[in-house]
């Protein structure tokens, strides 16, 4: 009988890790708590910028690009650029979760939506089973021979008010569909908390969704025929650059940003600057009858993540626990789409080598893939290291990426790279 490896949580990471166990020839059951797959995937939509162009081309080349090509196939604008960000590309945020969707059940997951993992059975250090409640249907349980935490890592609902400056993490649909739970957490595994660079918990996402119908009709066709918008801001509205230091993702924390309102096109107009009150927005021009799409609170906060990371090691399995993978923000403080599905494509396979008796790999570190996943676990045993987020499209990672001379736009130079560290199609093949 086919292995069985159960994932927990659908975000891009669960996502991953589901088709990568069904790739390496095991079943793959997963659950997600919400009526849609994605998680915070859902109000994101930037791919390709800067370094995660090649983490996305060497994930493609190791046989794991499934969802990197139907990100490209619902992309609204390709090759655009904004300040500091290289041929990036903008996924629809309304037509990629059908489209995931349609994708996971292709190729054989076992998909339980509205489907709550609230519980689990440890035997010998290790999870057998987890129990799921089921909105208007009856409980679900399932067994299986390895499981991936690819939970997320926002809080249950008392963090709207506890971490200073709000969280809007309703992103999830929170108080509708309950809040996230870690089955490596419940298995005793203690989970790390991020920290911002006051010292204070948690990480503070760096944009919102604004209705784009809401906006004047010239800002609107600029979105549609390009991609972006950048307009200015009069300087007695502009948010000071302290303001944008509280954001996770400091790759858009360039004066440019707070100079000007810079919106991406995803369907929605994607503002690049967290909680801009809608007071102060709404006095810049064509901003007049601007709201909030997602979080709908997002004027005064946002999403407030990495308060439950865990403990892993570079193949990605969870220290302390014999049959138990994590990726995407489970894994550490690594942002990103790209990231989340590199992560939880490594997870989902070692899972399903795990399943099978087989040891697990790690991607080498001659691979930006590979060196991002050693590094951040580096640089979370530091306190100084915990309070940064890393990314391939800038900051950090992307400076030390571009030193190890691991960033190019060369596809060919990024293949040759990938069979030369004996990687190529590993993703892709059955593993027992
Ligand atoms: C506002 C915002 C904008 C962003 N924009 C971008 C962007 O443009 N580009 C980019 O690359 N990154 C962006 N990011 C970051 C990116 O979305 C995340 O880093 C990445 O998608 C995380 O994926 P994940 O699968 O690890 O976690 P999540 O997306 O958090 O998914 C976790 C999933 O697990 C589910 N879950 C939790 N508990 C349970 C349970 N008990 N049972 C079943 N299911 C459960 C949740 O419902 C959720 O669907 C953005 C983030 C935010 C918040």
């Amino acid at each position: 009988m086919a292995k069985k490896v159960v994932i927990v949580g659908g975000g891009w990471a669960g996502c991953a890790a589901a088709l990568a166990v069904r790739k390496a020839g095991c079943e793959a059951e997963l659950f997600e708590r919400a009526d849609m797959l994605l998680g915070t995937g859902l109000v994101g939509g930037i791919m390709r910028n800067n370094g995660r162009f090649a983490a996305t081309e060497e994930a493609i080349a190791m046989g794991g690009g499934d969802l990197f090509q139907i990100a490209d196939a619902n992309a609204r604008h390709k090759n655009i650029e904004f300040p500091g960000h290289k041929h990036a590309s903008l996924y629809d945020v309304s037509t990629i979760e059908p489209a995931v969707r349609k994708a996971l059940l292709a190729a054989g997951v076992t998909v339980h939506m509205q489907s709550r993992v609230r519980d689990i059975e440890v035997k010998d250090g290790a999870i057998t089973k987890v129990f799921a409640d089921v909105f208007h249907g009856e409980p679900v349980e399932a067994s299986g021979d390895a499981f991936v935490d690819v939970a997320g890592t926002a809080g249950p609902q008392g963090n709207c008010m506890k971490y200073g400056n709000g969280c809007a993490m309703c992103i999830y649909r929170c108080p509708t569909f309950g809040p996230r739970f870690s089955i490596a957490a419940k298995a005793g595994v203690k989970e790390i908390l991020g920290e911002k660079a006051d010292g204070t918990f948690g990480a503070m996402s760096g944009s919102c969704k604004l209705h784009k119908d809401s906006l004047a009709k010239d800002i609107q066709d600029k979105l549609n025929a390009t991609g972006v918008a950048i307009i200015p801001v009069p300087a007695s509205l502009q948010k000071d650059l302290g303001s944008l230091a509280k954001k996770a993702c400091q790759q858009y924390a360039l004066k440019e940003f707070a100079e000007n309102i810079i919106l991406l096109d995803t369907g929605h107009a994607k503002l690049m600057t967290s909680y801009y009150p809608l007071e102060i927005l709404r006095q810049v021009p064509g901003f007049e009858n601007a709201r909030f799409e997602d979080p709908y609170a997002g004027g005064i906060g946002n999403s407030m993540r990495y308060l439950g990371m865990l403990p892993r090691d570079n193949a990605l399995k969870v220290e302390g626990l014999k049959n138990v993978f994590c990726g995407g923000e489970k894994a550490g403080l690594l942002v990103g789409h790209t990231e989340a599905i590199i992560t939880g494509t490594l997870a989902g396979n070692n899972a399903a080598r795990a399943a099978c008796g087989l040891a697990p790999i790690e991607i080498p570190a001659t691979l930006a893939c590979g060196d991002a996943i050693a590094f951040v676990r580096q640089e979370m045993q530091t306190k100084a290291g915990l309070a940064k987020k890393y990314t391939f499209s800038g900051s950090v990672y992307f400076e030390r990426m571009q030193k190890q001379e691991l960033y190019t736009t060369d596809i060919a130079a990024i293949g040759a790279r990938v069979e030369k560290a004996g990687m190529s199609g590993i993703f892709a093949r059955p593993v027992c």
